[in-house]
């Protein structure tokens, strides 16, 4: 499960995919949706990156 935020009305909420959805489910913000990233998520994202 990967968590996502809405950046407009602060909405969380988990979804089984990678990518952000379009719009936020709750309050319909076009691309106001981002990945919510722990710090240990952005180590494995740099390391990712090194590839
Ligand atoms: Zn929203």
């Amino acid at each position: 499960m990967t968590k996502f935020s809405c950046i407009k009305c602060s909405y969380r909420f988990e979804l089984k995919r990678e990518l952000p959805p379009k719009v936020c489910p709750y309050c319909g913000k076009e691309g106001g949706v981002r990945r919510e990233q722990g710090a240990e998520e952005i180590l494995r994202d740099v390391d990712n990156s090194r590839e």
